[in-house]
């Protein structure tokens, strides 16, 4: 059940590229109205200057780096930056906006990435809510392997807050971990979408290695600031 989802997931990707950005920048079905969208980015300033404290680093590790709403910030902390996603579509956006050569890119699928490498920082935002719980140790096990001592993860999600998502989805805080999702055409998939408390993750973190502080801000975000000691 969870590889065909996990298969899914990314189509569900694939076929949203050209659409990912409304979400972030609350357009079309994500259109909260004045009030709403303006505390949705009050709370995306509040994460970019936690991100801006990690400090000037040589490598960065981006996983899920999609269309580069955050390789582009990314951009602004490292000399040179590792973006895996395993979308080709969202890669070729990510690609043309930045057009940056410090940035390389990979389309590799994350549940079969092995790390070979440790970088100053990993980062990935939006994406461990995608992680079904069976496969998250392990997961996060890879993360601490690919952060060099002394270096730093940062990790940005969703906090279950019904306006985050498009006015036709659902979100419901059911327990139920597989979500339905719609483009803008209708089309239907199946995702994995998993919302986590502070404490919770901060053990899930301390559990794999990391000493880590995790935050949220008042209705949108969860992030999480940690170091490989
Ligand atoms: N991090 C980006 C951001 O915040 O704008 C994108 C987040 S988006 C919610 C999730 C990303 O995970 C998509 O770009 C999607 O293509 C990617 N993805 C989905 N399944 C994946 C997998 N198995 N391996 C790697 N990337 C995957």
């Amino acid at each position: 059940m969870t590889d065909e989802i996990l298969q899914q997931q990314i189509e569900y990707y694939r076929a949203r590229a050209n659409e990912y950005d409304q979400w972030f920048y609350r357009i079309g079905r994500y259109d909260r109205g004045e009030e709403t969208n303006q505390r949705w980015f009050n709370e995306v300033a509040i994460v970019k200057s936690a991100l801006y404290q990690v400090g000037a680093v040589d490598d960065i590790l981006e996983l899920a780096s999609g269309t580069g709403i955050w390789t582009q910030e990314l951009l602004n902390i490292g000399k040179k930056i590792t973006a895996i996603d395993a979308s080709e579509e969202v890669l070729a956006i990510n690609r043309s906006k930045l057009a940056s050569p410090s940035v390389k890119y990979y389309l590799f699928d994350l549940f079969k990435w092995q790390p070979d490498t440790e970088y100053d920082l990993v980062f990935f935002a939006f994406w461990l809510s995608h992680v079904p719980p069976q496969l998250l140790d392990s997961f996060l096990t890879k993360v601490y392997q690919s952060v060099r001592v002394g270096g730093q993860v940062f990790i940005i999600d969703s906090r279950f807050e019904p306006t985050s998502t498009a006015k036709n989805h659902i979100l419901e805080d059911d327990g139920n971990i597989y979500k339905s999702r719609k483009l803008n055409n209708g089309q239907e998939f199946q995702i994995v979408k998993i919302f986590y408390q502070p404490d919770e993750l901060q053990e899930k973190l301390k559990k794999v290695g990391f000493q880590a502080d995790t935050k949220v801000t008042d209705n949108y975000f969860i992030y999480v600031h940690g170091k490989k000691i």
